[in-house]
């Protein structure tokens, strides 16, 4: 097999690479900046260059990075290797691995909607797709991502005419920024937390339109009707107090299932997801045209089952030992 599982990660022998190692090794590709997926203390890192200045904010201005744009092909002892478009957040990438008549994407997280700042996910035909399934239940459904702004902002302008601020939890990199997108496109009056400002400036270093939004810690007042976008641990800190009043939501794929939302103490949840929900899932592993499938991260065997029963495909678990996976069902693992 051209890739192993291995304890460390996914491995490539034959390239002597690992991809998105979850103990330190000498040369790790980096399928996206998420903190689960990118992590300290590897000697050499490969990425998408939109991800280079996130990965050096978050790694260290010091880390020993390459960078290929889609598309391009590295070779690495007669293995071809190459980024492809994910869609899961700016600079994220399925890692493409050719070797002889095996021809293996390992996808990271991606998602299927144009989120209008992530390049879109491309369909990669392999041999082997390695693919994740943070959402693989049928009860995952994303509704269009404009009928969920359309909701975002109606409830936000509720509260602009109450008087109220909308804080509303985001990760502060790629939900944060799509959030940005669409609410400033909307002329809402939008504020950050400082891990989302320090991100919306790498992102803007690699040349996306983020909208300049201030950080909270600007100076200047919180005006009335303002949205305040924060990372969720933000929210359960004394932080908050200076936006009062105002009212909280959570953006999060979780908001889909019953009961999350009261369990986190969001008074509105808009179902908005960067992962691909359950029929996106399908839709790709079907495009990928690949004759074996593996699993990872999230609901990995009732959805291997399912491919097995009622898709008939090779399909696979790949265990959490070899991926680093925590035991609950994050959407990525704490930011900041
Ligand atoms: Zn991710």
């Amino acid at each position: 097999m051209l890739i192993r599982f291995t304890d460390k990660g996914f491995y490539c022998e034959q390239g002597d690479f690992y991809i998105d190692p979850w103990k330190p090794v000498h040369r790790a590709v980096i399928t996206h900046a998420h903190s689960d997926h990118a992590r300290p203390g590897n000697a050499h890192y490969l990425a998408h260059r939109i991800s280079a200045p996130v990965l050096r904010l978050r790694l260290g201005r010091d880390i020993s990075l390459e960078t290929l744009e889609y598309g391009e092909v590295l070779h690495m002892n007669g293995v071809e290797l190459s980024l492809h478009p994910a869609g899961h957040i700016p600079g994220s990438a399925q890692v493409r691995v050719a070797f002889g008549k095996e021809v293996w994407v390992i996808s990271g997280d991606y998602k299927l909607e144009n989120d209008g700042l992530s390049t879109p996910f491309e369909p990669i035909p392999c041999t082997h797709f390695v693919s994740e399934c943070t959402f693989g239940l049928p009860l995952f459904r994303w509704k269009p991502q404009e009928l969920v702004f359309a909701d975002m902002l109606a409830w936000v302008d509720g509260l602009r005419q109450e008087g109220k601020n909308a804080f509303i939890h985001a990760y502060s990199l790629g939900k944060a920024q799509r959030l940005i997108h669409a609410l400033h496109q909307a002329g809402a009056n939008i504020r950050v937390h400082g891990a989302v400002h320090n991100t919306n400036l790498a992102l803007r270093e690699a040349g996306l339109p983020i909208p300049d939004v201030l950080p909270v810690s600007a100076g200047q007042p919180i005006e009335p009707g303002s949205v305040i976008i924060a990372p969720g641990s933000a929210a359960e800190t004394s932080w908050t107090k200076r936006f009062e009043p105002y009212a909280e939501a959570s953006a999060s794929g979780w908001m889909a299932m019953r009961g999350t939302r009261r369990w986190m103490n969001a008074e509105r949840g808009f179902p908005l997801s960067d992962h691909a929900d359950w029929d996106s899932l399908l839709q790709a592993i079907q495009l990928s045209g690949a004759s074996q499938v593996f699993v990872t991260h999230g609901y990995t065997e009732l959805f291997c089952r399912y491919l097995r029963e009622h898709l008939q495909l090779d399909a696979h678990v790949v265990s959490t030992r070899f991926t680093g996976e925590t035991a609950n069902h994050s959407e990525e693992a704490p930011e900041e």
